[in-house]
């Protein structure tokens, strides 16, 4: 990531950082990431690849530790700051981490590390007044953090990037999305996953900006922020847009009228991690003017997939391979579908991670024999532009022969006025082979019969769900996705 900060070099007097309501420069960054590496350095002698793991509260600091690892020669862990305690130990044990850092929020959920004997405790505050040493020279190809996956499918398993993995992904979308030191963004998303990282922060301080933090999500405090004025680029999933627009619904018509003036100013808004509903980003361009960008990617190989910044955002699409990606869409026997067909979305190039941490046969299985990443989601393109049908493995159901996208059925529930969400799933059955079911979550009690007849009318009876469930809300993971594998056990 060296890169990252000779870039920040350039514009040593810009504020990089607002937290907590203060401002914090890109040289005082620099200088604190630096204190930070010079700890490290005389904690480990020599840092080179060494896992550093760290939970640090959003802001300045959790930044300031990340770019000190960096700088030092390790490789980044960082740990979700809303895991429970053997979450975060499977995290620090699997990366078999030399250090962890810990900032005073922390301590005591992870006080049994310290006395650990494999990895050192280290305090947040303990990290200063150290002999500076030497920055060590950094092989782009060597190892520069370790992410777990989202865990939708199964447990999460460690990906490890490089710094050049990094740099692909990032210098791809500054590019793509127009990235400039002129941009102001709102950092509210969880900072152990690829977007808010890399697509927020890493993104902003390449591009010379301006990133702010708020911490926890509060769809108040986000208007607020909004109405100061500042912000002119916003990223985030689609649960948080959802909540955001039963958020601005609830307000008054002047509030309303406000609110939407002071959103004119932004110049780019995008949505990803999970499907954006066709219903929200049209609700969102209702209520702020803008149409939402949506893209594609994976813990694995970052961003892949990106509708344009320049020329038509298609609802229900996640737009077109994004400048370095290769795609290509394979049926199960490895061959390229015909035009129109659904595929298993498979992607080259640089930004493509280097392996699963210490799995080595989930790496192998996960490449084809000529390179190329499965991904393991299902797409297809329609005129131009590639929309996703969802995950082999979960939301393409195979009933009665058919094989039914989870994902377009969730669409058209959707489209019920009565239905604030849902998750469609298969269920094992011995006729049908998996049997199609959707948990609901609704805004009043809804006739179940006249519903089942509401879908037939809307598509072919063999992907109608044949149950329902009625939930008070559904279970979801820390980037608001359903964890289908919960909803199965409560059928
Ligand atoms: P695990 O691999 O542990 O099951 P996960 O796949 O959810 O979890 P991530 O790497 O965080 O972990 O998420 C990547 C996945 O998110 C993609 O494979 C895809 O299924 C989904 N995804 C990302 N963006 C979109 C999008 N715009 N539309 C639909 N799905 C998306
Ligand atoms: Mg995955």
């Amino acid at each position: 990531m060296l890169q990252l900060f000779e870039k920040a070099k350039q514009t040593p007097h810009k504020t990089a950082i607002v937290a907590g309501g203060n401002h914090y420069s890109y040289q005082t960054l620099l200088e604190k990431s630096e204190q930070i590496s010079s700890f490290l350095l005389g904690e480990g002698q020599d840092l080179s690849q060494e896992r550093v793991a760290f939970m640090v509260a959003p802001g300045f600091d959790y930044v300031a530790v990340q770019w000190g690892i960096w700088r030092a020669g390790g490789i980044a862990v960082p740990l979700c700051i809303s895991y429970p305690f053997p979450s975060l130990q499977y995290v620090i044990e699997d990366t078999q981490s030399k250090f962890l850092i810990v900032g005073p929020e922390y301590e005591s959920i992870l006080q049994p590390y310290r006395n650990h004997s494999e990895t050192k405790f280290i305090a947040l505050g303990e990290m200063q007044n150290r002999k500076e040493k030497p920055l060590p020279e950094i092989g782009k190809n060597r190892g520069a953090m370790i992410l777990y996956t989202s865990g939708t499918t199964s447990l999460p398993k460690g990906v490890l990037t490089t710094h050049a993995n990094l740099e692909s992904q990032i210098s791809t979308l500054v590019k793509a999305w127009a990235w400039s030191s002129e941009d102001y963004i709102l950092e509210l998303l969880p900072l152990h996953h690829v977007h808010g990282i890399i697509n927020v922060l890493c993104c902003a301080l390449w591009s010379g900006a301006t990133v702010e933090f708020l911490n926890p999500f509060d769809a108040k405090q986000v208007f607020e922020i909004f109405e100061g004025g500042k912000l002119n680029v916003f990223m985030a999933v689609p649960t948080i847009y959802y909540k955001l627009i039963s958020a601005f619904e609830s307000y008054s018509p002047e509030r309303q009228a406000e609110l939407k003036k002071c959103m004119e100013s932004f110049r780019l808004m995008i949505s990803g991690s999970a499907a954006l509903p066709v219903s929200v980003m049209e609700k969102w361009k209702e209520i702020s003017g803008h149409y939402l960008l949506e893209r594609y990617g994976m813990t694995e190989i970052g961003m892949a997939v990106s509708n344009p910044y320049d020329g038509e955002r298609r609802a229900g699409h996640i737009g077109q391979p994004l400048s370095g990606v290769e795609l290509c869409l394979l049926d199960e026997e490895g061959k390229l579908v015909n035009p129109g067909e659904p595929g298993e979305i498979h992607i080259k190039g640089p930004s493509v991670f280097k392996e699963y941490w210490g799995k080595p046969e989930a790496t192998q299985k996960s490449f084809t024999s000529d390179g190329w990443f499965k991904t393991g989601d299902i797409a297809v393109l329609d005129d131009g532009y590639y929309r996703i049908l969802g995950r082999d493995s979960i939301d393409i159901i195979k009933s009665g022969g058919y094989k039914i996208s989870a994902l377009e059925i969730e669409e058209v529930l959707r489209k019920h006025p009565s239905i604030k969400d849902c998750g469609v799933i298969g269920i094992p059955n011995e006729e049908w082979g998996e049997l199609v079911v959707a948990a609901l979550v609704t805004s009043e009690k809804i006739d179940l019969e006249q519903l089942s007849t509401w879908m037939r009318e809307r598509m072919p009876a063999y992907k109608t769900p044949r149950r329902y469930l009625v939930l008070e809300e559904l279970p979801r993971n820390a980037m608001g996705k359903v964890t289908k594998n919960e909803l199965k056990k409560l059928f």
